[in-house]
């Protein structure tokens, strides 16, 4: 195996069934019923997906979202135990470890800086929040906006990028938003299920239910060496 994608909320980290970077932030500012209201309009189909980033950024302006609250956010992130060990032996046998994520740029950042992951990750891809200096929410970037919505999109760079065919990669996640990186042609990992379906063996070629300690995913890695 020469390349491992991972989602990040709840792939990575601990965290409770629909917990992800922007539950937390919507926790954060004490306006879930706000998050709650825009996502059934989304379900409803009143608003496309640009729609409703539209309308979260208006609102966490005019709540004054502030640079610091991620990173009391991220304070509060905790990874999987052994997602060192793991990622450091995936990094000391040459696999290339990428994380994919709907979520916030610098939440991620941070949690994988503080424990001391970052050095073993050739990239990440997540949404930016853009705040002035400040550290006042002015804006956000998407730049791969249509590749997180379609994840295998971004599977497919990696592996122009890097020269890299289905079977030298592994991606990992938990949601129903990983669940089209099977087109791809890759190999595809479920482990503690959010809205994941793990028993579907056409989106889900590996499952582990509950995965308390993330060195269990190394079985499916097919690694040349153990460091
Ligand atoms: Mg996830």
């Amino acid at each position: 195996m020469k390349a491992i994608v991972f989602d990040f909320d709840g792939t990575l980290t601990k965290s409770k069934k629909g917990s992800n970077c922007w539950y937390k932030i919507w926790e954060y500012i004490d306006d879930l019923a706000y998050d709650e209201m825009l996502y059934n309009m989304f379900k409803k189909k009143f608003i496309d997906n640009d729609k409703w980033f539209e309308l979260i950024f208006k609102r966490y302006k005019e709540k004054a979202v502030k640079r610091e609250y991620l990173e009391d956010i991220a304070n509060s992130i905790e990874l999987l135990p052994g997602a060192y060990q793991t990622l450091k032996q995936l990094h000391n046998n040459g696999v290339k470890i990428f994380v994919l994520s709907g979520g916030v740029r610098q939440i991620i950042e941070s949690v994988l800086k503080r424990e001391e992951v970052d050095n073993f990750i050739t990239s990440i891809e997540a949404y930016d929040l853009i705040f002035d200096e400040s550290g006042k929410l002015v804006g956000y970037s998407q730049p791969n906006l249509h590749s997180l919505e379609r994840k295998e999109e971004y599977v497919e760079q990696i592996k122009t990028q890097y020269g890299l065919k289905s079977k030298d990669i592994l991606f990992v996640g938990n949601g129903s938003n990983d669940e089209t990186v099977y087109k791809s042609g890759v190999k595809t990992l479920c482990i503690n299920p959010d809205d994941a379906d793990i028993t579907n063996r056409k989106y889900w070629t590996y499952g582990i239910e509950n995965c308390n300690n993330l060195t269990q995913i190394l079985e499916y890695c097919d690694l040349d060496k153990h460091l």
